[in-house]
């Protein structure tokens, strides 16, 4: 077992939400940054086999990878911050594990012995943990490990992570610790007993943490890093300190400047091959900070109490928006509170309107009013995925005088499903896993919005869908002004239309956000923030 990568195991104590997906996005940047090949995979403990089941208010929004994986929606960060793609790989659930480990039982792989969780989960595990090392194409491997430390459900990766120090032998292998050394006001003090406890916790199975990089809203005097050190064992220079930063592109510099990637070089003797210093990531967060305009998007969609489930999207309009030096106000609006009547009121002051992704009839009414006003008062509007339905539905209604055109996910009787389901999903029993996912070719139409966003005729994006535009009614759409601009070449799936007299009303089967990162902001919202700045100049 073991390979020549290098394994970095990032685990988290004290509380979940410390950014432990930042941290090694940050981390896996700043090893990029020296020339090093690095790719980043996330454990998760729970027993779905993947996130693609799971409502958006469990995790957040479910990312998609370009061989079709529903992933956790780390592997966004992991993907926007370091440019380069991920893959079915890259996320492991205990589900997952679980479901090998079955697997083979009942084809007698296991030669008549009693399948437990030491060896056989755990071997399972490690196989995972090395699987992307093994292919040769990575110096180093960073694996989070989800969840916290001393959660029942992560003890097996923990024991995995054990037993990996002694698979990869010295210099291949390291665990990073994130904790959280909380303020107390009242006593105006840091307080490192918590973390002393998650690390004690740690020790209990058997893992002595390296790094310690610990979030804090106030910086570490020298007393604590000391004393943090002295009660964990770790070396002093190995306490890192993690302030609250106010964007999350802001970590990877912090990181240098505490040394976190030094640290790591040293532990696990990696030389440098170049040093980019990271110009590009710099120039970008100049941009960021800096803005010369400012401009007022709503995203509606039913999932707006938790910003999470819309992830990609926030950070798309953040990548974009910064290329522009355009700061981008986005608010989340609930689909369920927008009606006819109130409609003026919840979106006349915005600059552009974006109809989310989502599933199922709650809130329909409202994003229909919603595409209608846009459509109308010519906002610039972009529809994404079910927002491209909703476009279409409304299209239909209200200019080609469909009464009750619908799709038949939200009404199966309509008399114009002019959105319905594609010809492969209408047998599957299954629901996990079945969508039509992951990357597809897209042709694009000369002289349209979307071919001259993206400056090319043909191009791959990613899915995540069931229903589709139904054919037959196409010629009526296109009749009315309402047009194909792209097109799946085999099958002729409409991927993209956009109405031929607005300023800039778009909508896409596909997801673009799962593609934007922060040196290629997407096209398509980078040409929609340009209209909603022209729409702003001209009110
Ligand atoms: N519910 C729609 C479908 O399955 C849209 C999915 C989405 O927005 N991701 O086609």
């Amino acid at each position: 077992m073991g390979s020549s990568t290098k394994h970095i195991f990032i685990t988290g104590g004290v509380t979940s939400s410390l950014g432990k997906g930042i941290i090694a996005a940050s981390l896996a940047k700043l090893l990029q940054s020296r020339g090093i090949s690095v790719t980043i995979q996330k454990f998760d403990p729970y027993l779905n086999i993947d996130p693609g089941t799971l409502n958006p208010y469990e995790h957040g929004e479910c990312f998609v990878t370009e061989d079709g994986a529903e992933t956790d929606l780390d592997l966004g960060h992991y993907e926007r911050f370091l440019n380069t793609e991920t893959s079915q790989d890259n996320n492991v659930t205990t589900g997952k594990i679980y479901n090998n480990v079955i697997t083979k039982e009942r084809k007698g792989e296991y030669l008549g012995k009693t399948v437990q969780v030491i060896p056989h989960i755990t071997d399972e595990i490690k196989n995972n943990f090395f699987k992307l090392g093994e292919t040769g194409k990575y110096e180093v491997v960073i694996t989070e490990i989800g969840g916290c430390v001393g959660d029942i459900e992560s003890l097996p990766f923990v024991e995995a992570v054990r037993q990996s120090r002694w698979d990869l032998g010295p210099n291949n292998f390291m665990v990073i610790h994130l904790t959280l050394i909380p303020y107390l006001a009242a006593a105006k003090e840091l307080k490192t007993k918590p973390t002393q406890h998650s690390v004690k916790q740690l020790l209990e199975a058997g893992v002595q943490p390296d790094i310690l990089v610990c979030r804090t809203e106030k910086h570490l005097p020298m007393e604590v890093k000391k004393k943090i050190a002295q009660f964990c064992n770790v070396q002093l220079n190995c306490v890192i300190e993690a302030m609250d930063a106010d964007s999350i592109y802001d970590v990877p510099l912090l990181m240098k400047k505490e040394k976190l990637d030094e640290r790591v070089m040293t532990k696990l003797k990696l030389t440098s091959k170049s040093n980019t210093e990271l110009e590009q990531w710099k120039e970008f967060l100049g941009k960021l900070k800096n803005p010369t305009q400012e401009i007022h998007i709503g995203l509606v969609g039913k999932y707006v109490s938790l910003p999470d489930a819309y992830k990609s999207i926030i950070e798309s309009f953040t990548h974009a928006g910064a290329s522009l030096e355009c700061k981008v106000n986005l608010t989340l609006i609930s689909s369920e509170e927008i009606n006819e009547d109130n409609v003026d009121k919840k979106l006349g002051e915005l600059d552009g309107i974006v109809v989310a992704p989502g599933f199922g009839e709650r809130g329909l009414i409202g994003k229909v009013e919603a595409v209608k006003f846009a459509r109308e008062r010519l906002i610039p509007f972009f529809g994404i995925c079910l927002g491209l339905q909703i476009a279409v539905i409304e299209f239909a209604r209200n200019v080609i005088g469909m009464k009750g055109a619908s799709s038949t996910e939200m009404d199966p009787d309509t008399e114009y499903p002019v959105i319905y389901l594609m010809e492969g999903q209408k047998n599957l029993t299954q629901l996990g896993g079945t969508m039509r996912l992951g990357s597809y070719p897209c042709e694009l139409t000369k002289n349209t919005k979307a071919s001259a966003a993206y400056g090319k005729p043909k191009i791959n994006e990613r899915h995540r869908h069931r229903y589709e535009f139904n054919n037959k009614y196409l010629k009526e759409f296109e009749q009315n002004g309402m047009i194909a601009s792209g097109k799946n070449p085999e099958g002729g799936l409409v991927e993209i239309m956009e109405l031929k007299d607005h300023p800039w009303f778009l909508g896409t089967q596909f997801h673009p956000e799962y593609k934007s990162t922060v040196l290629n902001p997407h096209p398509l919202f980078v040409r929609f923030i340009k209209a909603a700045i022209d729409e702003k100049q001209q009110k």
